[in-house]
């Protein structure tokens, strides 16, 4: 069965063996630039076989036959896609950019496991490095966190809305 991976939030975090994927989705918008492109890496074997009822831009044989201009595609989003690729580039790489990624993680996970207040929602061999969520275990004491982090210039660490408590999302661009 081929392995797909919708990479959205890790795409150029960390090394990954692109050659086991059968395909890697990801939206621009954590690591690569503006909202409004998507990346598809896919196995040259797996395109062509979409339905009949997929629309065409959904067809990825569609894109790969037309060089990814199917459409005009979005030229300004592209472009400062590339001024992030070579601010990677210039902060060392993948290999840099993973090593200060769980530096970052680890500083977070580290305090979590240490607080008598907040804990970690996630084992620790499932932990990302890119979104850490967290809890105190009373909806109130969060609220009154994610109120009091806002005004401290901690901003955005509300919990996705299926699961509550806190979510702070540490991309490649956040220090
Ligand atoms: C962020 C993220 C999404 C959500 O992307 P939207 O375009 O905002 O819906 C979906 N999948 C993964 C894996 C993500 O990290």
């Amino acid at each position: 069965m081929p392995l797909v991976g919708d990479m959205s939030s890790d795409i150029l975090s960390k090394h990954y063996d692109v050659s086991k994927f059968g395909l890697i989705y990801a939206g621009a918008q954590k690591n690569l630039g503006p909202a409004g492109v998507t990346v598809v890496i896919i196995r040259e074997d797996l395109a062509g076989n979409a339905m009949d009822f997929t629309p065409t831009m959904f067809n990825y044989k569609e894109h790969i036959e037309n060089g990814s201009m199917y459409n005009t595609p979005p030229t300004f989003g592209i472009y400062l896609i590339g001024l992030v690729l070579n601010w990677l580039k210039e902060q060392g790489g993948v290999t840099a950019i993973e090593k200060i990624n769980i530096e970052k993680a680890n500083t977070l996970y580290n305090f979590l496991d240490e607080s008598s207040l907040f804990k970690s929602t996630v084992a620790g061999k499932d932990r990302s490095v890119m979104n850490i969520p967290f809890v105190t275990g009373n909806e109130e004491i969060d609220a009154k966190f994610i109120k009091e982090a806002t005004a401290a210039g901690f901003v955005q660490l509300k919990g996705h809305r299926s699961v509550g408590g806190m979510r702070a999302s540490i991309y490649n661009a956040i220090s």
